[in-house]
Parts: structure tokens; sequence; C-alpha cells
């Protein structure tokens, strides 16, 4: 795809002008993908949330609540910061940042658990639940849940739980009661799974709050549309800084929430979009979780989806450096984005992802979350590669505090990857 290089802000891209008010269909469907292929016993639950959500997220009071919250609570707007010392390093592109990981709880995941907390609330529920794997949907759900005043159950498998032993921890004093899943594997598949059943059980008291732009309708519009503000926000203030758009937009996608909020900024602009997936250990089955990349249509968690997909075509194993990335399925959107052509999609390798989290920690003093230094490993290599100077504004989603143990363990610290 070619697209001119330093647009101009005024120059658009049409086909895109009124993408919002015509995706998703009624029915959730993002071209073929999306929907809500659920059981009986859910639909009801589904429409409900539906329902709720098309009124009040239209209403004055939801609107200027969530606007405080993110102001006040969440610390909004995040900067868009230019690294100029990396961009030096690499050659002539110019490489911004838009700093999610300056949110409270350290990560873009507040920004939709602040407003599906705030719509149980208007729903007038009791309690929020949600499944969780490395815990960082698991914590910001909880933070929400405090805020609020609602009750909040996590599920969790045991093999996690033991794993992650800070994030329990965090869940546990900000009041949530995490509950340990015993069946099958005991990680994220069954955790999901068994906090289907216990919302099937109740949906009258709870509302089940999903962690990424994925799951049936109208979870992956909710979660966008709850994300946008990234986009938005950083659209205004790249172009105040520079006084034009980025040639290239780029975040790392694994279930795709933070990739959606940055991006849907930028659909009707000039610009082109970079989704970046993880290659792991290598293009092996097993040995990445690079859906877009590699996956077959199919069906997970009640949508239709690109898949990665074992011979019975069961959600096949995945693998990331980066917990937050490792889902076999991708958001719908996405996969109507690269059909559609809007979107390339590319990958970043465990090693790529390693040298960037030290590359920007040593260059720039910010230590990214292991799911970020993807998109960070992408900039990179287009930096380094590139014949013009671009300019990329790269959605940092999450800041590296819950990762460094694991990575000091592996690799050290970093003298290998930074001369
Ligand atoms: C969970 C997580 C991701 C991946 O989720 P998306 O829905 O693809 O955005 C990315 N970055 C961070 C910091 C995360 O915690």
């Amino acid at each position: 795809m070619s697209v001119p290089t330093r647009s101009s802000p005024l120059q658009s891209n049409a086909a895109y002008a009124d993408y919002f008010r015509r995706t998703p269909t009624r029915e959730g469907y993002f071209g073929k993908y999306g929907g809500a292929l659920i059981p009986p016993a859910l639909e009801s639950a589904m429409h409900e949330v539906r329902l709720a959500y098309e009124t009040i997220s239209r209403s004055h009071e939801f609107i200027s609540e969530l606007r405080r919250i993110r102001r006040h609570f969440q610390g909004r707007p995040t900067p868009v910061y230019h690294a100029a010392r990396l961009s030096r390093h690499l050659g002539g592109s110019q490489i911004y940042f838009k700093r999610e990981d300056l949110n409270h709880t350290g990560a873009h995941k507040i920004n939709h658990c602040m407003g599906e907390g705030l719509l149980a609330k208007h729903m007038g529920k009791k309690k929020i639940i949600a499944e969780t794997g490395a815990g960082q949907h698991g914590v910001a759900l909880a933070t929400a849940a405090a805020y609020f005043g609602l009750e909040c159950d996590i599920y969790m498998g045991e093999v996690d739980i033991a794993k992650q032993a800070p994030n329990v921890a965090r869940m546990k004093i900000l009041g949530t009661r995490v509950i340990p899943v015993t069946r099958g594997q005991r990680t994220l598949k069954e955790a999901v799974d068994a906090c289907l059943e216990a919302y099937m059980e109740d949906s009258a008291n709870q509302i089940y709050c999903i962690g990424s732009v994925v799951g049936p309708h109208p979870f992956p519009m909710m979660v966008r549309d709850f994300q946008r503000v990234v986009g938005v926000e950083a659209r205004e203030q790249f172009i105040e800084m520079t006084g034009n758009l980025p040639d290239i937009v780029t975040a790392c996608v694994g279930g795709g929430s933070n990739a959606m909020g940055l991006f849907s900024g930028f659909l009707a602009d000039p610009c082109e979009i970079h989704g970046v997936e993880p290659l792991g250990k290598g293009p092996q089955p097993g040995e990445h979780s690079a859906t877009l990349t590699y996956g077959k249509e199919g069906t997970i968690h009640g949508f239709r989806c690109y898949l990665l997909q074992d011979a019975e075509g069961q959600p096949a194993e995945v693998h990331s450096v980066a917990s937050g990335l490792d889902y076999p399925g991708v958001g719908p959107e996405h996969c109507h984005l690269m059909d559609a052509g809007r979107v390339q999609y590319t990958t970043a390798t465990d090693e790529a992802a390693i040298e960037a989290f030290f590359m920007l920690s040593r260059m720039e003093g910010i230590i990214p979350a292991l799911e970020s230094a993807h998109a960070v490993a992408h900039a990179i290599r287009l930096a380094r590669e590139a014949a013009d100077p671009r300019s990329i504004l790269v959605n940092l989603s999450g800041r590296g505090d819950k990762d460094m143990d694991y990575v000091i363990e592996h690799y050290g610290t970093g003298g290998r990857y930074v001369k």
C-alpha cells in the first residue's frame, strides 16, 4: 500500500468518513466477522447490555461522568512524547509515543474498565465479573470496582494464580474476590468458561466485563468506543506538536483493544496503519500468537474472527513472551480492516521485543510493557529500513514494571542488547 509521506492534515480518506456510523452493523458484524454466536441462555443478557449501552452511552450524564473520571482519576489526557534521542540513534525517522503507560494502573485497559464499570452502575448491577490470564485485566477491573463501590469476582486458572502472585495480591487488596479455576489446563480458556457459566447463572445482578475488543456483540464495539479516546487525543496532540499527521500509526495486537483505540482516530486520514502481532519464537504452530498473519476463519468465545486452530478446528496452543498478547483469536474489527486493506498487519518476535524493551529503557528512560515493546520493535525496524525519513506514532500501551522480574531472570539487564 502506498500512501504519500508528509501528508497534509487537510487530506482525508473519504471511504472512512462515516465508518463509525456504519460499523459494526446492528447485529454486530464488521464485514463477515463478529456477531453474537452464543447459547440461548446468554441471549437475553447480551440484549440487555446492548440496549443499555445504546441508551446510556448517549446520555449527557454518562458522557460527562466518564469525561470527569478520565481527567481526575485516570490522569487523561496522556501525553504524546517525541522520542528525540531514540530517533536520532536510529537515523532520520521521528518516533513518537502515545503514553498510555501513564494512565492510573499503568496501561490502557483502565480506559474500557472504567467505561464498563460506569455502565454496570447505570444498569443497577451489584457486581462486575471477568476472567484474567496474566492478571492485567483483573487488576484494572478490580480498580474500577473499588472506584464505583461494586463487588468484583475475577476468575483465574490455578496455574496463572501461582505465576502471577503480585497481580493476585493487588486484586485482593482492592477488595476483589479471585476465584481459582481448577478444571482442564487451569489457565485462561477454562477461566473464560467458568466466568461465562457464572454469568449465565445470575445475569440479573452481575455484568461480564470483557478485557479486549473480543467476545460477542456488543463487546467489540463497546470496548472500541471506550478506547477511542486514545486515538482522538493522539491525533489532536500530534497535529498540535508537528503541524502534520503522522506518516505511520502503529500498535501491538493481542485481542486488539489498544490498537483499535489508536487506529480509530486515524482511519479517515491518509496515514498508513500497522498492527503488530507477536511472532514469539518463530512461525511454527505453537511458537507464536500471530492470529491475523497465520490464522484461518473460525469461531471462539461467541464471535467470528481469524483464529489459530488445530486440525480439529479447536483454538491452538499459542506463545508470546508478552502474556497479554497470547490469545488464539483476535478482535473482529481487525479482521475486517485487514481484509479491506485499510490496516496492514505485521509481526515482531520475542527477541525483537526484548531488544526494543532495553533500547527504549536505555535511550529514553521509559520501561515499556513487553506487549507494547512489540510495537516499539516495529517502529525501530521501520526507522532502520526507511529510505526517506518517516514520522511514526506508536501506542505505548503499558509500562513494564510487571515484566521486570521476568526480563531480569531470562535476559539479564540488557548489556547484550544495547551497546
Ligand atoms: C493486555 C495488554 C495488551 C493486549 O491487549 P489488547 O487488547 O490487544 O490491547 C497490550 N498492552 C498491554 C500493556 C496490556 O496490558
